[in-house]
């Protein structure tokens, strides 16, 4: 039975009259990929700024891990195991791609230099980089500078650069913006992977809804504020009120 990571009560967010987050009651669960999916406007980044604690709500409570986040500042949230892609993610363009992941990867163990020795620690620092690279598919470029990337490329790196953190729970507001539909595939395909490794999990706003449903084991809906869907792609899919707000256009079989 997988453990609960994130409960989200009650969680209340209005800009003047305009309400972007009503009244949301989640519960998210460790291993489980969630796409949050939602008209323009919808309230999807506001709800992750929300999460991930660049947003204060008005009322509600986030718990993560049992423990009461609402008002946390980011960077502690970030230590706990929280983080939003690009929070944590900075592309040094003239480092290359390997040192790139290594940056991260070693400020997280420098934190617990005390339990491994410095010779060990490299080691480890780099099989993981290793092993990072090779799931988000970039071994080849190990060595490239990450000026020289494609743009699909650079934003998989920037997966990769957040996952060197090791997050527990990891948002990512709409990670393949700007990407041709090959390399929009390959990179949720790759997000797909390194959350069947189960180090992390994903909570993806993705508008390609091809890509949702054969991508997520669950589907969060919001329009104005709201949930108004919830549950498996199937159970989505056959939702009314969701075919309602989609005229049934993109949520058709
Ligand atoms: P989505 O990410 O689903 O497109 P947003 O969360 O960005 O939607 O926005 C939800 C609503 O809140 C929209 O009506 C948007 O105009 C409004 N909104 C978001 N951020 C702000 C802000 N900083 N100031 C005023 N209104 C905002
Ligand atoms: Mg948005």
């Amino acid at each position: 039975m997988a453990s609960t990571l994130l409960q989200i009560e009650n969680l209340n967010k209005s800009f003047g009259r305009v309400q972007a987050a009503v009244n949301i009651n989640l519960t998210l669960e460790e291993g489980v990929l969630t796409s949050v999916i939602g008209p323009n406007g919808a309230g999807k980044s506001t709800l992750i700024n929300m999460l991930s604690g660049s947003l204060p709500a008005d009322s509600g409570r986030i718990v993560f891990q049992g423990m009461d986040i609402t008002n946390m500042p980011i960077h502690r949230r970030v230590r706990l195991g929280l983080s939003r892609s690009f929070q944590v993610v900075n592309v040094f363009p003239e480092m290359t791609v390997f040192d790139n992941i290594q940056l991260p990867a070693l400020a997280v163990r420098n934190r617990s230099r005390r339990l491994f020795g410095s010779l060990a620690n490299e080691t480890a620092v780099h099989r993981e980089v290793n092993e990072i690279l090779e799931l988000i598919g970039l071994s080849a470029e190990a060595g490239t500078t990450a000026s020289a990337l494609s743009h699909g490329d650079e934003r998989v790196l920037e997966v990769g650069i957040a996952m060197a953190a090791r997050p527990k729970l990891l948002f990512l507001d709409e990670p393949t913006a700007g990407m041709n539909p090959l390399e929009r595939e390959r990179v949720l395909k790759n997000i797909r992977r390194l959350s069947e490794q189960g180090r992390t999990t994903f909570v993806i706003v993705e508008h390609d809804m091809d890509i949702v449903f054969s991508l997520s084991q669950r589907v969060i809906v919001l329009h104005y504020g709201e949930v108004i869907g919830d549950g498996t792609t199937a159970e989505v899919k056959s939702n009314s009120r969701v075919r309602e707000v989609y005229l049934g256009e993109e949520v058709a079989a």
